[in-house]
């Protein structure tokens, strides 16, 4: 419970044992054992643990009931404090607090969902980096340095009789540079945020029998492996989520391979060309026992352009296709032999796909990386209307106006940190959150 009743509220139901009856004697930050308690009648043995505001979570005086699991004690405990004057919390409604009291800002309240949320331990520790306020200290950094330039220009525009220093265009233009430079660093990390939020989508592309399915087990039954299976974009599709030696990897359309194995049809090449237009990454399959056919060469038609990695299978049996084969070498792509039945080759892969997306140089303790595409597409924003000031400022028009633009952008800035944001937006970001955080 979080707010300025709760205490109230608990007294009402809490029977604590051998110590302090009056709440307010009781010190921050500890624990009371005793019963939660309806007219007397005992309905759990519990601790509850106090925090007293400031120093809280939302920053209210908040209490913690800890009960016996199961169902039935603790809708019974939920239903009791209802009773006695608390109100159920909507999803989010805690953090929400913490933000509108000011604690947090809104891009750690997000953070918060993230780490609930995180897939790997990567995603995991990047939302506890922007928990810690690392990012919001930058974008703070940011909006100072816009703001510096900002009161000179308003103290110009206001009283052009006082003796201030002219702001020159070109103070604002060399401003507006370091901003934009500082925003762009920012905007791009966005690539490595994504792939340590959603993964790499990678696709397994192979003729039938080539192994395609073999290798997905392969993949999803390693040890260390941490398997997520949900609903894909398209309906029939399944997506698992892996995270291998540290690399988040989303496969996609696995349902695919394993339908294609009861079928007598083969997944058309229609299909086949939408999901490799979808990943970020093809693992193209060959039977090495045979030579290359005309599906083979539309696969390897396929990957043109794209990240791919060309897997040699079946590397235990007798070879009759090598990585010398020409076609396979004019695709420019790295080349494993693999044995997707007897796990040869597999760990290479692994090395393979985090040299290709420079996986080992993301620092996680020092980058600043952008996960969430809401923060992404403001920076974006900001970027734009940096490039519409510096026209302005091209254009030679005056300053009142130039101000108007950069206010733009300083609002844009202060979205992602939620100063500026409407209550619509914050509703929508909270209403993602789960119930009691
Ligand atoms: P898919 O149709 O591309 O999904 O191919 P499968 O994974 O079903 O493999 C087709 C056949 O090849 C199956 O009988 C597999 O057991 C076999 N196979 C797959 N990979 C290997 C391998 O690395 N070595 C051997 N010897 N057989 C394999």
């Amino acid at each position: 419970m979080s707010g300025k009743d709760c205490f109230e509220i608990l007294n009402k139901i809490f029977k604590p044992k051998n110590v302090e009856k009056d709440i307010n004697k009781i010190k921050g930050y500890t624990m009371k054992y005793g019963y939660i308690v309806e007219n007397e009648d005992i309905i759990d043995e519990v601790l509850v643990s106090y925090f007293k505001g400031p120093k809280s979570y939302t920053t209210e005086n908040m209490c913690e009931i800890n009960s016996h699991g199961g169902n039935i004690i603790l809708k019974k405990i939920l239903e009791v404090c209802l009773k006695n004057g608390a109100e159920l919390a909507e999803p989010g409604e805690f953090t929400k607090r913490a933000f509108l009291n000011g604690r947090i800002d809104l891009l750690q309240a997000e953070s918060v969902i993230d780490i609930i949320e995180a897939k790997s331990e990567r995603e995991a520790k990047t939302g506890i980096k922007q928990l810690e306020g690392k990012l919001s200290k930058k974008i703070e950094e940011i909006k100072q340095n816009i703001l510096d330039v900002m009161v000179n220009i308003e103290v110009s525009i206001d009283y052009p009789e006082y003796d201030v220093e002219d702001v020159t265009n070109n103070q604002i233009s060399e401003m507006l540079d370091q901003v934009e430079e500082k925003l762009l660093k920012l905007e791009k990390s966005f690539d490595d945020g994504k792939i340590i939020k959603e993964g790499i989508k990678t696709a397994i592309l192979g003729k039938p029998n080539a192994g395609k399915s073999s290798l997905l087990n392969s993949i999803l039954k390693e040890e260390r492996a941490i398997v997520t299976q949900y609903e894909g974009t398209t309906r029939d599709t399944i997506e698992e989520f892996v995270t291998i030696n540290g690399i988040p990897l989303k496969l996609i359309d696995t349902a695919g391979i394993r339908q294609a194995k009861d079928e007598v049809e083969k997944i058309g090449i229609e299909k086949t060309r939408e999901i490799a237009k979808q990943a970020d990454l093809i693992l193209a399959i060959f039977d090495s026992t045979k030579d290359l056919t005309q599906e083979d060469f539309e696969i390897l038609d396929l990957i043109k352009n794209k990240k791919a990695i060309i897997l040699l299978n079946k590397v235990d049996l007798q070879q009759v296709l090598t990585k010398e084969n020409s076609k396979l070498k004019e695709s420019n792509c790295k080349i494993i032999s693999i044995s997707a039945l007897k796990d040869i080759g597999i760990e290479e892969l692994y090395k393979e796909i985090e040299k290709l997306f420079k996986f080992g140089e993301i620092n996680l303790d020092q980058d600043l990386i952008i996960t969430n595409i809401r923060h992404k597409n403001l920076i974006t924003k900001a970027i734009e209307n940096i490039k519409k000031t510096k026209a302005t400022i091209q254009e030679k028009m005056p300053l009142d106006v130039i101000a108007i633009f950069i206010k733009d952008i300083l609002e844009d800035l202060g979205k992602i940190t939620g100063e500026t944001v409407s209550e619509d937006i914050i509703n929508e970001i909270f209403a993602k959150f789960c119930l009691g955080k």
